[in-house]
C-alpha cells in the first residue's frame, strides 16, 4: 500500500474522506508527517491546517479547530469540531472574526474565560485566514 485512506469527521458529519501519500498535521507539540505504514497513534491537534499530498503530485488543505488524530498503518481518522476545506472557507466570514476577536480582545475587563475564548476565536480566523495564503 502506497497510500493512506483518510478520513476527516466532525459532529456535522463527513468533511472529507480519500487517499494521500502523505498527511502533515499539526499536533500540540509540532508538525508530523505521515506516512503509509506509520506505527498506531493518537495525538490531540493544534488549531492547524492539515496538509494532504496525493500520488497525483495534488495538495488537498483543510482547515481544523483543533481535535485528535489516530494513525494506523493504513488510515489515519481526524475527529475535529470543526473542519474546512480550502474551497469552502468563507474568507469575508473569517477577516470578520477575526475583527471580532480583535475588539473584543482589547476589552480590559473581560474575565479569565472571556479572554481564552476571544484569543481562540482569534486564533481560529487567523488559521482559516491563512489558507489563502498559502502556495505550493
Ligand atoms: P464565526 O464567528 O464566523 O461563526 P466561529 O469560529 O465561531 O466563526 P465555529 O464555531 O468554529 O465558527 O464553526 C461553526 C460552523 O461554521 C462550523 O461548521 C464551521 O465549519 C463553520 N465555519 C466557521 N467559520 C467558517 C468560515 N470562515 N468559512 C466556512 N465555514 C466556517
Amino acid at each position: 500500500m502506497n497510500t493512506l485512506h483518510v478520513n476527516v469527521v466532525t459532529p456535522d458529519g463527513a468533511a472529507y474522506e480519500g487517499e494521500a501519500r502523505m498527511v502533515i498535521a499539526k499536533s500540540v507539540t509540532g508538525e508530523i508527517g505521515i506516512l503509509p505504514k506509520h506505527i498506531p497513534m493518537v495525538t490531540p491537534l493544534d488549531i492547524s491546517i492539515l496538509k494532504l499530498r496525493h500520488e497525483d503530485g495534488g495538495r488537498t488543505l483543510i482547515a481544523l479547530s483543533g481535535g485528535f488524530m489516530e494513525v494506523r498503518p493504513d488510515t489515519v481518522t481526524i475527529l475535529a469540531e470543526t473542519a474546512e476545506m480550502a474551497d469552502k472557507i468563507d474568507y469575508d466570514r473569517a477577516s470578520a472574526a477575526k475583527v471580532r476577536a480583535e475588539r473584543r480582545l482589547q476589552d480590559t475587563k473581560l474575565s479569565d474565560i472571556e479572554f481564552r475564548r476571544a484569543e481562540l476565536a482569534l486564533k481560529k480566523a487567523i488559521n482559516r485566514l491563512s489558507i489563502r495564503e498559502m502556495k505550493d
